[in-house]
C-alpha cells in the first residue's frame, strides 16, 4: 500500500490527539510533522508554530486540521497552494470560504475533503433522515454537544438540513401566527426547519432528527461516546483524498 506522509495541525487538541494515535498506528501512515502555535507538544517529531515554516521544511502528501475555524480555513487555503490534500475536521466554516476553497482545490487539481462529522454513523443519520424527509415534510433537528464547542449550530446539524433541504419543498413549520415570548425558543430557521442546539458538559457529539406527521413522529438518533468515533472516518478520507482532484464535502461522498 501506498505510504502516506502527514502534517497534522492542532496535535494538542482532543480531536488532535486521536488523530495522532491513528498516524502512528497505521503501518502505511507516516506522521512527519505537527503544527502547534503554542509548540507545546511532546512528540518526536518537528513540531512548527506556523504552517508556512512547516511546509518550507518538508511537505506532506496530506495534512489533517483539527483546529479552530479561522486557523482551520487559513491552513486548507495554504495547504491547496502548496499542492498539500487537506482533510479537514475543523467545523464553522461558511458557505463563501467553502465555495472559495472548492475553486481553489479545482484549479490546483489537489484534493480536499470537509467532513463535519468522520463518525460513519453520524453519516447513516443523515442518510435515514434525508430518506424519511421524503415523507415527513415537518422536521426538528437537535443537536448535543460538549460545552467547549465554538459554533453553533453544528456542521452536522447543517449538512443534515442541506440535505434534507433537497428533497424537501421550501414549509414554515408550527402555526402560521407563532410567536416567541423568549428569544430563540424555536431554534434556528434553516428553510423552515427548526434546529436547536444543546451544549452541556458531559456530552461528546449526539444528534436527534425529529420528523412528524399526521398522528405519528419518527426519531432518528446517533450519539458518538468518544472521539475514537470518529478515527475511522479520518482514516478512509486520507486513504481517498491521495485520488482526488476536487473538494469533497461530507464523509456520505466517499463512501460506498
Ligand atoms: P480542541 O480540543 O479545542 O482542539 C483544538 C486545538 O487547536 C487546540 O489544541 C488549540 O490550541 C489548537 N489550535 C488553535 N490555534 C492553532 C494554530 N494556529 N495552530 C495549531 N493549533 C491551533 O477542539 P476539538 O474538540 O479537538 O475539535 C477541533 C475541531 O474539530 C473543532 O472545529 C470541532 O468542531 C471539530 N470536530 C470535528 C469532528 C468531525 O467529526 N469532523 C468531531 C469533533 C470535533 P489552544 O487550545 O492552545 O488554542
Amino acid at each position: 500500500m501506498e505510504q502516506i506522509n502527514v502534517t497534522i495541525a492542532g496535535p494538542r487538541g482532543r480531536m488532535g490527539k486521536e488523530a495522532v494515535q491513528l498516524v502512528k498506528d497505521t503501518e502505511h501512515f507516516t506522521l512527519i510533522s505537527v503544527i502547534d502555535h503554542k509548540k507545546d507538544v511532546d512528540l518526536d517529531v518537528p513540531v512548527y508554530a506556523d504552517i508556512q515554516t512547516c511546509f518550507q521544511d518538508r511537505v506532506p502528501h496530506v495534512l489533517i486540521d483539527l483546529t479552530t475555524p479561522e486557523v482551520g480555513y487559513h491552513h486548507t487555503k495554504t495547504a491547496l497552494e502548496y499542492g498539500v490534500r487537506p482533510v479537514v475536521g475543523t467545523t464553522g466554516f461558511s458557505q463563501e470560504e467553502l465555495q472559495e476553497l472548492k475553486v481553489l482545490s479545482e484549479s490546483k487539481s489537489t484534493g480536499c475533503i470537509i467532513a463535519p462529522n468522520f463518525a460513519i454513523g453520524a453519516v447513516l443519520m443523515m442518510k435515514f433522515s434525508q430518506m424519511a424527509a421524503k415523507y415527513f415534510d415537518d422536521v426538528e433537528i437537535i443537536e448535543l454537544h460538549h460545552d467547549q464547542k465554538l459554533d453553533a449550530p453544528s456542521g452536522t446539524a447543517l449538512k443534515t438540513a442541506e440535505m434534507i433541504r433537497e428533497v424537501r419543498e421550501t414549509k414554515k413549520q408550527g402555526h402560521p401566527n407563532e410567536k416567541e415570548t423568549h428569544s430563540g425558543a424555536r431554534g434556528a430557521d434553516v428553510d423552515g426547519m427548526h434546529i436547536h442546539s444543546i451544549r452541556l458538559p458531559g456530552l461528546i457529539a449526539h444528534q436527534q432528527v425529529m420528523l412528524g406527521a399526521e398522528g405519528q413522529t419518527l426519531t432518528i438518533r446517533h450519539d458518538s461516546f468518544n472521539r475514537g468515533s470518529f478515527m475511522s472516518g479520518v482514516k478512509v478520507s486520507v486513504e481517498t483524498v491521495m485520488k482526488l482532484d476536487t473538494l469533497v464535502y461530507g464523509l456520505e461522498n466517499i463512501l460506498d
